[in-house]
């Protein structure tokens, strides 16, 4: 039923890992093994460093390219940062906001993931906005909340017009990185609640064409499973995402 109205996305994210050298061998894995999946669009988001490499081998195949953040700003004296309009000019379409590890390594605020979200949909980029609740939330049964004031803080400076760019990501901070996967029904639960969430605020029609992924240690063991819910579209993929067997393995199972 999800397919008629929004995109299955597969992304992966690369994280602070792979050197160009490193990377031209996975690029090209990734471009053999998951450039025909036809019910799902893939992407990759490389470290900026491997942003030409991967737009180069990737050119005229199905696999999108991604980045990981960008700067609020559109330009300016902010040394060592990049901005919305250098990604899209280098061929960037997808671009990471507020991923756990930003939030929590590098001071990232809701009221700060509000303005790169702006800055990435005025630059024609299509963010992919993280939200998620530590295990401490959710062990005090304020899951729901939690993800819902940081929904709403995304979106706040976001039009109708301007939310079908809009993919967000579920991820569960304990999730991330450790092999622990949130079960299917407490993903599908919380996909669930930001698919409301945007339904109150931009009404259905709206609600149904958003893609929601699940990310948090999916693997290719348990992609299938977490895919089948209607509520999830897709996943953000880390440590997976550097094995391409393990990535076109997930791709396979949204593709199907
Ligand atoms: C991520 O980095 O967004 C992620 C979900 O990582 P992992 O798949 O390794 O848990």
């Amino acid at each position: 039923m999800n397919r008629r109205y929004r995109k299955t996305i597969i992304a992966g994210n690369w994280k602070m890992n792979m050197t160009p050298t490193e990377a031209r061998a996975l690029l090209d894995a990734v471009k053999s093994q998951c450039a025909k999946a036809k019910w799902c669009e893939v992407v990759v988001c490389v470290p900026y460093i491997d942003i030409p490499l991967a737009v180069r081998v990737l050119k005229d195949c199905r696999v999108s390219v991604g980045a990981q953040n960008l700067h609020q700003e559109t330009n300016g004296a902010f040394t060592g940062e990049i901005s919305a309009n250098m990604l899209k000019d280098a061929g960037v379409k997808y671009v990471i906001i507020g991923h756990s590890e930003r939030r929590q390594y590098f001071g990232e605020t809701d009221a700060l993931v509000s303005q790169k979200v702006g800055r990435a949909l005025d630059a024609e980029l299509r963010p992919i906005i993280c939200v998620g609740e530590t295990l401490q939330q959710r062990d005090m049964g304020v899951t729901l909340e939690i993800v819902g004031a940081q929904v709403k803080a995304a979106l706040s400076g976001v039009t109708a017009d301007k939310l079908r760019r809009v993919v967000f990501a579920y991820e569960p901070v304990w999730a991330i990185g450790t092999g622990r996967t949130a079960s299917t029904e407490q993903a599908a639960e919380v996909c669930n609640h930001i698919r409301t969430l945007i339904r109150k605020i931009y009404g259905a029609r709206a609600s149904r064409g958003v893609t929601i992924q699940y990310g948090g240690s999916m693997n290719d063991a348990n992609a299938k499973e977490l895919l089948s819910e209607l509520d999830i579209d897709g996943g953000l993929i880390g440590g997976a995402s550097l094995k391409a067997e393990a990535f076109a393995a997930i791709v396979n199972a949204a593709n199907q």
